[in-house]
């Protein structure tokens, strides 16, 4: 039975990387470590989620997958990345992850043929793919499938595949054997971490990395462009300080890392839109109606923002002297 669950375990190994992820692991369901729980409910009590109030919701399922998935007792990870190819300019003031088609809908397709293949060889297989649209600790389940560590900046960081990658779970019953044991060496990944560096921190443009490994999001430039619907009241209050051109997201944290040296190419879905959006500035954001911003960016992140925010936070900029 085991030898034929390791067989399995190989085999979404090897149709995950046929599939373009750049890595795959494993975890045992169980509930989260009491650190991690801490970290979650210090943020929320410090008020660190900002108005992002589905983050206070299903805490008891976030903390644990069995609650989220019936019978759960494997947590399959898998990591797609998004970095830009080698030599090419990323346009200004977008943040990269969102250069592309919606990474939830191209990472779960890709998902749910893994599901398939798990279906057709064991029986009774039941379970549900997620990316970054449920309550799942995702960077945590990394950590625990030997993919890497969480940065101070709060990415995943992987050693082999560096930090500009999507993460995609599926939380099943599986009962695979879990990657440290299945590939030993991968434990060295999850004991990585930032060592003395502190090039996020330093390079956050409004302090929202208030201390290694915690970020708030009332101060974070990403949230504020992308979350906020009430942008224009608390850029005028100066909530959002050193805004500069950047009009849906903010990179900085992530580009600081010296662990980029490590990206793999992303996939061609998540580049699409990039030509478009390197002409853009903020007259042809100004000229577009809601219509043309629906049909220019259906199916991409940038709809979740809103044509309203963009172009609010360019006129921010652009008060301040920036000419994005
Ligand atoms: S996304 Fe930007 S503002 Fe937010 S924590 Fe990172 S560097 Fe700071
Ligand atoms: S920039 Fe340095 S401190 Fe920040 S996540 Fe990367 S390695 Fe860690």
């Amino acid at each position: 039975m085991l030898t034929q669950k390791m067989e399995i375990y190989w085999a979404v190994k090897e149709m995950a990387k046929d599939l373009g992820f750049a890595d795959s692991g494993c975890a045992a369901a169980s509930e989260v470590s009491a650190s991690v729980k801490d970290a979650y409910l210090y943020a929320k009590e410090a008020g660190f989620f900002a108005g992002m109030e589905y983050l206070h919701n299903n805490i008891e399922k976030r903390f644990n997958p069995q609650l989220l998935v019936d019978g759960a007792d494997t947590v399959l990870v898998f990591l797609a990345p998004f970095s830009l190819p080698q030599g090419c300019t990323p346009p200004e003031g977008v943040s990269q992850y969102a250069l592309g088609e919606d990474y939830h809908q191209v990472i779960k397709k890709k998902l749910f043929q893994i599901m398939e293949m798990l279906e057709s060889r064991i029986e009774g297989f039941s379970g549900r793919a997620f990316t970054d649209s449920a309550p799942v600790l995702e960077r945590e389940w990394g950590v625990r499938a030997g993919l890497g560590f969480v940065g101070k900046n709060n990415f995943l960081i992987s050693p082999r595949c560096g930090i500009k990658n999507f993460i995609g779970t599926i939380i099943c019953n599986a009962g695979l054997p879990p990657t440290v044991e299945m590939e030993p060496e991968k434990a060295a990944c999850s004991a990585g971490g930032c060592g003395e560096c502190t090039r996020c921190l330093d390079a956050c443009p409004s302090g929202a990395l208030c201390r290694s490994y915690t970020m708030d999001a009332g101060k974070c430039i990403s949230y504020h462009t992308i979350e906020n619907r009430r942008l224009k009241e608390d850029l005028a209050m100066g909530v959002v300080p050193n805004l500069g051109n950047r009009y849906y997201g903010c990179d900085a944290c992530m580009d600081a890392c010296p662990w980029n040296s490590r990206n793999l190419p992303g996939w061609k879905e998540f580049h699409t839109n990039r030509p478009m959006l390197q002409q853009a500035r903020y007259e042809w954001w100004k000229g577009l109606t809601k219509e043309e911003f629906k049909a220019n960016f259906k199916g991409s992140p940038i709809l979740r923002g809103g044509l309203e925010n963009i172009i609010t936070a360019l006129e921010w900029g652009r008060k301040q002297g920036n000419n994005g």
